[in-house]
């Protein structure tokens, strides 16, 4: 059996390793720090964490996140066992031990006899072999213009703007309403596909004082260059004159207030559809660098979102990540390059968990492939099933932008209430569900006996 090479020690490459390697493939994983560094990344260890040292809630009933832990020990994931070797106390939250923690997993790698870990910048697309690039959102220069150069300048991103996402169901629809500007859209999808939330001039006004005042995250060094071209957050364009958002992205033309058809709103606010389930919306325009306790306060003053529970917050971000709704298939292979698979942030999930989560898809669709074993897709009723069918076509491609696993990605359970009342149930069903299916999936096949 041929080796299989996976490009990035961080989160996802270290999990795909490993999960590859224990199903009895040999790794060679390649990575270029120390050698060549990030602005983020401090050591040389494998599966460092950048940024925060908290892997979310650890909640696997009543979180989607908690869920894709419960998963990822469910089959024996690297990341999580050496995550609760290393826990630190922090309440609901899975906090860990930094150092200790990048440490363990880059050992335990290393002491896996058919592992090799190999130190050095890949800077070209590899022709041939059987092959795993996770090399994050810190991907390198030399590997990105190579990318960029097999999808098109326009299939590669450099950075994110992420505007904030809302469960449809915590949307006020006595005061929102539903139409596409002008009326546009031939389908019934496309005319169903955006929502509208209507501002007086006194509320608009309030809205932009607020924006003005919000606490704003700064950038880090390094991360700025060149980011905002046709994306301005928000908040910067409120600062650029107070009528500009009225301007642009709130501009109230082409809408009737079904509520109110003979009152002309001042300003409004549009929603689009994010996924084909009809389960979130995103705030169109609103990419934000506003910190995350600043943007609940400030959305919730628009008028239909009093209420509005956020399965994202806005953020703008350096990140390389591909346009995966077009460009993999559905097991995480680059459509025109078969033999090269994606996994973590690259893929455009976000965040140590979701990035490990797809690490432990491909290093054990890729050690399958491999192997001559095929191994079926997980359900899309698991949380593992849910992000991957995300990135890999339930997204909308044209305004894909990086995902956060969360409820909203899954297939609704049938006759339970919906909004805010029926929450817990709802969670604790999704929940269920996802252990059953999970552990069916797992048990598949001799793959995962090892
Ligand atoms: P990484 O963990 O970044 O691993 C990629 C690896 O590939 C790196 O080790 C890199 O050195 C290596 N590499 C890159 N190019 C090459 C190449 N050409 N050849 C060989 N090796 C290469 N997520 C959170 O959950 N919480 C946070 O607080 C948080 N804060 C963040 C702050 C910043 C500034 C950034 C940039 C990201 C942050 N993230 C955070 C996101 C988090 O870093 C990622 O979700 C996660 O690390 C992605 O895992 P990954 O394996 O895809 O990439």
């Amino acid at each position: 059996v041929d080796k299989l090479h996976i490009v990035g020690g961080g989160m996802a490459g270290s999990e795909a390793a490993w999960q590859a390697a224990r199903m009895g493939v040999s790794v060679v994983l390649h990575e270029m720090r120390p050698h060549v560094e990030t602005f983020a990344h401090q050591t040389g260890h494998l599966a460092e964490m950048v940024c925060s040292n908290s892997f979310r809630s650890d909640d696997d009933e009543q979180n989607a996140v908690g869920l894709l832990h419960w998963e990822m020990r469910a089959a024996d994931g690297l990341i999580m066992k050496k995550a609760d070797k290393h826990r630190i106390p922090a309440g609901g939250a899975l906090a860990v031990d930094r150092n200790p923690f990048a440490q363990s997993v880059t050992e335990a790698l290393k002491a896996m006899p058919n592992v090799e870990v190999s130190y050095g910048e890949i800077t070209e697309l590899p022709e041939d072999g059987h092959w795993i690039i996770a090399t994050g959102p810190l991907t390198s220069g030399h590997l990105a213009n190579a990318l960029q150069a097999e999808t098109g300048k326009e299939a590669l991103a450099f950075f994110d703007a992420i505007a904030p996402i809302i469960y449809s169901d915590s949307i006020d629809m006595s005061k929102a309403w539903m139409q596409s500007r002008y009326d546009k859209g031939e389908t019934e999808a496309e005319r169903t596909a955006y929502l509208n939330c209507p501002m007086d001039r006194a509320q608009y006004e309030a809205f932009i004082d607020a924006l003005l005042a919000a606490e704003k995250t700064e950038f880090k060094e390094g991360e700025t260059a060149g980011y905002f071209d046709g994306c301005l957050p928000i908040e910067v364009m409120a600062e650029r004159g107070r009528e500009t958002l009225r301007f642009g992205p709130m501009k109230p033309v082409g809408l009737t207030n079904a509520h109110q058809p003979d009152v002309k709103p001042y300003a409004v606010v549009q929603l689009r559809r994010d996924n084909a389930l009809g389960t979130l919306f995103n705030i169109v325009g609103f990419q934000t660098k506003m910190k995350y306790g600043a943007q609940t306060e400030v959305l919730r003053t628009i008028p239909g979102l009093e209420d509005a529970r956020f399965a994202r917050l806005g953020g703008i971000h350096r990140n390389t990540f591909l346009n995966s709704p077009i460009l993999l298939d559905n097991q995480m292979r680059l459509k025109s390059k078969p033999h090269i698979r994606f996994a973590g942030q690259i893929t455009g999930v976000e965040g140590y968990v979701e990035s490990a989560a797809m690490g432990l898809l491909a290093g054990r669709f890729a050690a399958a492939e491999l192997l001559g074993m095929p191994l079926a897709l997980p359900p899309r009723k698991t949380a593992m099933g849910a992000l991957i069918a995300h990135i890999t076509g339930g997204a909308d491609a044209k305004t894909f932008q990086p995902m956060n696993v969360n409820f909203g990605l899954f297939p609704p359970v049938d006759g339970l209430k919906a909004g805010r009342k029926g929450r817990k149930d709802r969670y604790k069903a999704y929940t269920d569900r996802a252990k059953t299916l999970w552990t069916e999936w797992l048990n598949q096949g001799a793959l995962n006996a090892a």
